[in-house]
């Protein structure tokens, strides 16, 4: 028998393999490191993955959603109606160029954005909706859509967790208008920092790489102009070396994400059963194998029927070595948002599902052993705590 403790799960981690770790020296050896032909490769690639539509990358998915807000022409007096239940840099772009967030309430089964709420929450300064696809999960399309052309509003899609995810069959971002990607070291595809923007033409396209560098224009050898204020949000060919390799493996991630998400399911169910806990309602994800990246497997914890918060049920799994994440407490409870006049308890799915959300591991590089792990240490933490 071995008295060694079992290794620290952390709720995600990359995988990179030998052929990143080559590819990334080539780079740094070739004596071009910033953005160059690897990116254009890059772009190129996802273009065609896009089923042909531009694609531009930035630094960052926060940059690429900011940059999409842009081309979309929003800004000072604009309203963006958008869920208080993602990672704050959804929200934090609308504000920082000078438009107005509007919250709507969420679905708690999908935990995304509540699209039938949405309507009673357009004004005249309407100009776009936001999505979120939480944990990978989009949204119903068709439905956005029809919304969206109903009432002449852009869509900017906040895919940063949903590459990899698909919507009756077709992959997001290769459908609908701008849709925005992150490549952060923890989403399914990764450049480490990264993001990228799927556009609808040319012109777009244009403006994006505007934006992404200054606002500049090259005229001619020796010519240049800037006509737009512009940042520097470029990706490196560094960055997009590691991207190329990160997609020939991102089949194998995504089988692999798949078979421990249906494991979780099992396992969760059968540990509740042999524990007597069939009557905790315990909210899993939705099970749906085919649209789901599985970029995060997120359960809703029954407060109501523990003794403890979350913040002990995370802390005694941390004592078992296993890792887990908040994603994401109600964007309108943080202070700057309170300070603007945003209240929690006017979307109160969100401000119960941000309060009791909780991330188990999942990401591809995790053994099937640690799924019944994390199940039997979750379920037995479950039951210490149940009320009487
Ligand atoms: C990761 C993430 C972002 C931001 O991406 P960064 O690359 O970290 O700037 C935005 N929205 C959601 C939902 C995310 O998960």
């Amino acid at each position: 028998m071995s008295n060694s403790t079992p290794a620290f799960i952390p709720f995600t981690r990359p995988s990179f393999n030998q052929e990143t770790i080559d590819a990334v020296s080539e780079v740094l050896r070739s004596g071009w490191v910033t953005s160059g032909p690897k990116l254009a490769e890059f772009e190129a690639t996802l273009s065609e993955y896009f089923g042909g539509r531009p694609v531009r990358c930035f630094a960052n998915g926060t940059a690429t959603m900011k940059i999409a807000l842009q081309v979309a022409g929003i800004g000072e007096g604009d309203e963006v109606i958008t869920t208080p239940i993602s990672w704050v840099a959804t929200s934090n772009v609308i504000l920082s160029v000078g438009a107005k967030p509007i919250f709507v309430d969420i679905d708690p089964i999908t935990r995304n954005i509540d699209l039938n709420k949405v309507v009673a929450a357009i004004t005249p300064k309407t100009r776009a909706i936001m999505p979120v696809y939480l944990a990978g999960l989009p949204v119903d399309m068709d439905q956005l859509y029809a919304l969206a052309k109903q009432h002449n509003l852009r869509v900017i899609e906040d895919a940063a967790q949903a590459f990899g995810s698909h919507w009756k069959g077709q992959k997001i971002g290769s459908i609908g208008d701008l849709v925005s990607f992150s490549f952060q070291a923890n989403k399914n595809l990764t450049t480490i920092e990264g993001g990228c923007l799927v556009l609808n033409n040319p012109d777009e396209a244009k403006l994006a790489e505007k934006l992404r560098l200054q606002g500049l224009t090259r005229q001619g050898m020796d010519g240049m102009d800037v006509d737009v204020l512009g940042g520097k949000d470029n990706l490196t060919d560094v960055n997009a070396v590691i991207g190329l390799e990160q997609l020939k493996q991102l089949p194998a991630y995504q089988t692999r994400r798949t078979a421990l998400a249906r494991q979780y399911f099992d396992v969760i169910r059968a540990e509740l059963n042999a524990a007597g806990l069939m009557d905790l309602k315990l909210e899993l994800p939705v099970e749906n194998f085919t649209d789901s990246n599985w970029h995060m497997f997120q359960v809703v914890l029954p407060l109501h029927q523990l003794n403890c918060d979350r913040a002990t049920v995370m802390t005694e799994l941390k004592d078992l070595g296993i890792g887990t994440g908040v994603h994401y407490p109600a964007i309108t409870g943080f202070t700057l948002y309170k300070e603007q006049g945003y209240k929690t308890s006017d979307t109160p799915i969100a401000e119960r599902i941000g309060r009791s959300i909780l991330t188990l591991p999942l990401f591809p590089g995790m053994a099937d052993e640690d799924i019944g792990r994390i199940a039997s240490g979750f379920v037995g933490i479950l039951k210490k705590h149940r009320k009487n």
